[in-house]
């Protein structure tokens, strides 16, 4: 096969591979860039593979950084843009099921090849968009299927995380996990349990962003993973329920968090540790908390005003949508109305603050200031008080003397 025309990103990259080759080495576009090229799908980092040693590259070229010299990658600069070029490699040991022991560098392509995850992964294609593909990867491609790289039960011995990932792909594509593939991950599926959860995560959230993500919770179940993801184990009926949901269209980790927590009922308590023990940041922990109660919110009919302030825009949206795949959702026109005429967005829009009312001999620092401050910051979003600095140190002087 030979791609006539070729993305831009490729045809940027055309003089570093040329430089490579003519220098009587092999260069060629690995991975995920030229598997998005021949399904039409646009492209994001383009990844380069040659029979080079890294320090066969860095001679070729001005300017290198050594991004990860020890895996045998080396960036070449060019244009202002950054080209990873990583020397054929194999890999032996796996004996944390993840990591390989040792990487030995090669000079055959055929060997870099063999030890991708899955045939539409393990494609290459020359600067000239003449395409290798020693697996069926083309094949599999036009049908759907995502197919181990050789023995699938010992690629998944291997490293673990091809499990999440074969899932993930699935989703992304909108494609078949091939059977052996399938089998051997519910064979294997266990073995998650060596994986760390920041691996997970990352192929988790992707999985979830895809175009079948009802599809993948499905494979998640039963592949029997679940049983080895933090808390997935106790929800095995909440999952299903998600996935009977339709239209899921998560673009964010919060909403997708979000759903989860929502479908597995979880309170405050429960979505912080449920999500420290997927070790989410704090941002995505407390933004999940707030969207969550927003949606329990607008289930209830109970939002208003403060809450509403509360939650913020973007958050708004979010648990508004969450709503709308269960039927509860309220109109998002008048929701996103009703925040945009709120009085003030947040604390710092009230026109008092504690450095006015000190300087105005009215209070003085202390924890009184703050309690005077947040039942100033509620009323004006009730619209119970006008935000005027006079008329806000009128009240706090007859709040006072209460
Ligand atoms: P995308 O970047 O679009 O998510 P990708 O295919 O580029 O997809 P990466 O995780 O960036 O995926 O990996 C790049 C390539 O490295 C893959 O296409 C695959 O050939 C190889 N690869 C990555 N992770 C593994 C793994 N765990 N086992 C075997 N090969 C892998
Ligand atoms: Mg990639």
């Amino acid at each position: 096969m030979k791609i006539k025309k070729l993305p831009d990103e490729f045809e940027k990259a055309r003089p570093v591979m040329q430089t490579i080759e003519k220098a009587g080495y092999e260069a060629y576009f690995v991975g995920g860039s030229v598997r998005d090229t021949i399904i039409g799908e646009p492209i994001h980092d383009v990844d380069i593979a040659s029979s080079a040693y890294p320090e066969e590259i860095k001679k070729l070229f001005k300017n290198t950084i050594d991004t990860g010299i020890e895996h045998g990658t080396v960036m070449v600069l060019d244009n202002n843009v950054g080209y990873e070029i990583t020397t054929f490699r194999t890999e032996s040991g796996y004996q944390d099921y993840r990591r390989p022991d040792k990487v030995t560098f090669v000079r055959s392509l055929e060997e870099d090849l063999k030890r991708r995850d899955f045939t539409i992964n393990a494609l290459a294609m020359r600067e000239n968009g003449e395409v290798t593909d020693l697996f069926g990867g083309i094949d599999d491609l036009n049908h759907n299927i995502i197919r181990a790289v050789g023995d699938p039960n010992e690629r998944f011995n291997e490293d673990a995380l091809r499990m999440m990932r074969a899932v993930r792909f699935a989703s992304k594509l909108d494609f078949n996990i091939e059977d052996d593939t399938f089998n051997a991950i519910k064979r294997h599926s266990k073995l998650l349990e060596k994986i760390a959860i920041e691996r997970i995560y990352v192929e988790f959230i992707k999985m979830m962003k895809g175009l079948k993500p009802r599809q993948g919770l499905l494979d998640i179940i039963n592949t029997n993973m679940y049983l080895y993801i933090p808390y997935f184990n106790h929800h095995h009926d909440d999952i299903l329920s998600i996935s009977n949901l339709k239209n899921l269209d998560l673009t964010s980790e919060v909403s997708i968090w979000s759903l989860i927590c929502f479908a597995f009922k979880y309170n405050r308590l429960q979505i912080g540790e449920f999500l420290k023990a997927w070790k989410s940041s704090n941002e995505v922990i407390n933004d999940t908390k707030i969207c969550c109660s927003a949606i329990y919110k607008i289930y209830s009919k109970t939002i208003n005003d403060i809450s509403i302030y509360n939650t913020g825009k973007s958050l708004l949206i979010i648990a508004n949508h969450i709503a709308s795949l269960y039927g509860f959702d309220l109109n998002e026109n008048d929701l996103i109305n009703e925040y945009d005429n709120l009085p003030i967005k947040n604390k710092k829009e009230l026109s008092i603050n504690g450095g006015i009312l000190i300087k105005n001999d009215i209070l003085k620092p202390g924890p009184k200031l703050g309690e005077i401050l947040n039942v100033i910051e509620k009323k004006v979003v009730n619209g119970r008080l006008e935000n005027d600095t006079n008329e806000l140190i009128n009240f706090t002087k007859q709040y006072l003397k209460e």
